[in-house]
């Protein structure tokens, strides 16, 4: 047998280790809007985006123009030795898009964004605690890993990590039962808790939260419970880090989940749609504390890449033209059609989210996480052209995410292979 023979899983097995796993056993060959193709010839509707990342579509022409014109001009300028328009021209942006007062600095990758706030964070504080959530995810560099409280085999092997992280609860009153207000309560009993018996709040750098949970089961947490961690940051002077890897550039129907609570973090983290898949993440903070992160304290090679910034203004010239209004419209349609669905679906729990960021829990007839049935709904969608991803510390929701490009007739779709597999 030639190699041509085997499929790019096949091959892939070959010289990748297990622990580069994927959702599928697909290999692609092409995609466009929401649409990959299989090496099989097979066309796929792809509700994954990458995890997160081609928020305007697969090969968006607009990306695709700029990122070749940027190409054509410049590919590398290094950012520790020359600037380059594109990348201030992109800084300039976000800062704009936060309200001004803000300092923009470049990385490749979430986890090194977040590394990044962190180090600015004790930088700035001179105090050595963060406080992260349980259920979060911030990454698999050693750091993140820290900051990471979703899963223990993330970390098993690994420990003897970052010392001073500590984990509060984060809002979930589904799984507790108790009312929103009781629940929030609940959570910032667990600060306290850990103010009071294991770290002072004036050793307290940061605290770092994803303003809508992914990785955790696309929990979106009440209003009050971000205003009063606000509000507690401010008191003790801790820096409060939004983590908006997978939330930010349109995902939840605004450019930024903060934006749906009101309330500014003093950090904010972005990656993964912030390019449409170039690798770029952009931390972007308060001027005063960028101010304070002093010359060469902090680097990288690759950061800001030209192509990367090219492509990120253009995803930004396409949400603001059209394709955020696109994103709460398509994503109020879904949660309609989903809600329909759940009517004649008694294991669907729950059916959260915002703007194109949703979740669908799933239980079993006695009330417990149903992971086998939402593993199965991924499968059988697949094979009948449809790719989804699951979440949840119990692996038991279902996460949608379409590109904010989507049309209802891609949802109509996707709805008539989630109903057909159900069926089955
Ligand atoms: N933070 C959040 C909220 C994420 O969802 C992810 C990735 O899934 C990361 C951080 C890590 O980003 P990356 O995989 O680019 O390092």
């Amino acid at each position: 047998m030639t190699t041509q023979t085997k499929s790019l899983f096949e091959r892939a097995n070959a010289v990748m280790p297990p622990v580069a796993s994927r959702a599928t056993t697909l290999g692609v060959v092409k995609g466009e809007g929401s649409y990959l193709w299989g090496e099989d010839g097979k066309k796929y509707l792809d509700f994954a985006s990458g995890v997160a990342v081609t928020n305007v579509g697969h090969n968006h022409p607009l990306v695709v123009e700029r990122a070749k014109a940027q190409i054509d001009t410049l590919i590398h300028g290094g950012h520790n030795v020359v600037y380059y328009p594109v990348y201030v021209e992109l800084a300039e942006k976000l800062n704009e898009l936060n309200g001004g007062n803000c300092k923009v600095y470049f990385s490749n990758s979430g986890a090194e964004v977040n590394e990044g706030a962190i180090k600015m964070a004790k930088k700035v504080t001179k105090r050595p605690g963060i406080i992260s959530f349980k259920r979060s995810f911030h990454g698999r560099t050693l750091a993140t890993t820290t900051l990471t409280a979703s899963n223990s085999q993330y970390r098993k092997d690994y420990e003897g990590l970052l010392p001073s992280v500590y984990y509060a609860e984060y809002p979930y009153a589904l799984r507790t039962g108790l009312s929103e207000e009781e629940e929030v309560k609940r959570c910032l009993h667990s600060l306290e808790e850990i103010f009071r018996f294991l770290i002072a709040p004036d050793q307290v750098a940061a605290i770092i939260l994803e303003p809508v949970q992914g990785e955790g089961g696309y929990i979106v947490p009440p209003k009050a419970f971000v205003e009063e961690l606000r509000r507690i940051c401010d008191q003790h002077g801790i820096l409060l880090i939004f983590d908006e890897i997978q939330t930010g550039f349109g995902r939840t129907g605004k450019m930024f989940a903060w934006q749906h609570f009101d309330v500014k973090p003093d950090i904010l983290t972005l990656a993964k749609g912030i390019a449409n898949g170039f690798p770029l993440s952009a931390l972007v903070a308060r001027a005063d504390l960028m101010d304070q992160w002093t010359a060469g304290t902090h680097g990288g090679t690759y950061g800001g890449n030209p192509v990367a910034c090219a492509a990120s203004l253009a995803v930004i010239e396409l949400l603001e033209g059209g394709l955020l209004e696109n994103a709460v419209k398509m994503g109020a349609y879904f949660m309609e059609e989903l809600r329909k669905l759940q009517a004649n679906v008694p294991t669907i729990k729950d059916i959260r989210g915002l703007g194109l960021m949703i979740g669908v829990e799933f239980i079993t007839a006695d009330g417990k996480p149903d992971a086998a049935a939402v593993s199965a709904l991924q499968k059988k969608a697949l094979e009948k052209g449809l790719i989804l991803l699951t979440c949840g510390t119990d692996k038991n929701v279902i996460r949608f995410i379409p590109p904010t490009t989507v049309t209802k007739a891609e949802i109509d779709e996707a709805m008539a292979i989630i109903k057909s597999s159900l069926a089955e």
